[in-house]
């Protein structure tokens, strides 16, 4: 059956290449080129954006991405037997596709990519968080990226885009949302994926604001946060106990209830917590 790009479908490629699934490199491949091309266009206009895909796998990504319009792809893959296949997808789109056979979380993407840069990937689920969490902490702000775009095991998609309240809100929300503006942008069953991973899987959209949402120190509010969910079920007067000579005190000034929880107080709470922390005007 002919596909968009004239290369082979992609089980015929993961047949000719023998790229069995490996559970230790998180492989759940998608093989509809219908689904990868509608992922790709969830990242946007790609006409004048160069594109860091983590994981290209058999490159049925990479190839919704190419089909997709996007300037240039460099897709970083640790598996080395995919290398093959993803040649033949680099000499179908000349000059747009460079391939990296390593660790993701050791490229700098600068060094190969010209600004605006989006990333776009079925993350592997082993790295994915991590990588997620180097990209929202760079030294400087705004990052070299403009958007992410990224699928994540369900769970963690819904970590990311959490509000006060719910069970899953905690660090990873208050971080995505604290320098950028995430959602969930498609579900998808685990029956989309080859082998089937145990859960349903979402993409995010993450979209980079230009400065974080509210001042605050990235380092103060990293670690006013991390012992506030360190302790979620305790009161925030004792969880952040030892930060502040006076916490209740602090707390009240910020106005937040000494009693609070972490997971009750909003982005914007914390923010305010972290400058009256950091001496700041509060
Ligand atoms: N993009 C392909 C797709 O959608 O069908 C494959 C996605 S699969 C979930 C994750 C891919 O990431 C695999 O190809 C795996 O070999 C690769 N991978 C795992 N760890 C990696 C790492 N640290 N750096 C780069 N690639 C990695």
């Amino acid at each position: 059956m002919a596909t968009i790009d004239g290369l082979p479908p992609l089980r015929e490629v993961i047949a000719a290449h023998g790229l069995s699934a490996k559970k230790s490199l998180g492989q759940n491949f998608l093989l509809d080129l219908n689904l990868t091309a509608k992922i790709a266009r969830l990242a946007g206009d790609l006409s004048a954006s160069d594109v860091l895909e983590v994981g290209p796998g058999p490159g049925g990504l990479t190839r919704g991405l190419l089909a997709e319009g996007a300037r240039r792809v460099l897709a970083v893959e640790k598996d080395a037997r995919c290398l093959p296949a993803l040649e033949e997808i680099a000499a179908a789109w000349p000059g747009r596709l460079e391939i990296i056979n390593g660790d993701a979380l050791a490229v700098d993407p600068l060094a190969h990519l010209t600004p605006p840069i989006r990333i776009v990937a079925n993350l592997p689920y082993n790295v994915g968080t991590e990588l997620l969490v180097r990209w929202l902490t760079p030294k400087t702000w705004p990052p070299v990226w403009d958007s992410l775009t990224l699928m994540f095991q369900r769970e963690v998609a819904e970590r990311i885009v959490a509000k006060p309240g719910d069970g899953a809100y905690g660090r990873l929300a208050i971080l995505a949302q604290w320098r950028s503006d995430p959602a969930i942008a498609l579900t998808l069953p685990p029956e989309a994926f080859t082998p089937p991973p145990k859960v349903h899987s979402s993409v995010v959209h993450l979209k980079a604001l230009p400065a974080p949402r509210y001042p605050a120190d990235a380092a103060t509010l990293n670690r006013i946060v991390a012992a506030g969910f360190n302790q979620r079920r305790k009161m925030l007067r004792s969880s952040l106990k030892g930060l502040a000579p006076d916490m209740a005190a602090v707390l009240e000034a910020a106005g937040i209830a000494p009693t609070a929880r972490a997971e009750e107080i909003g982005l914007e709470g914390w923010c305010r917590l972290a400058r009256m922390i950091a001496g700041g005007e509060g």
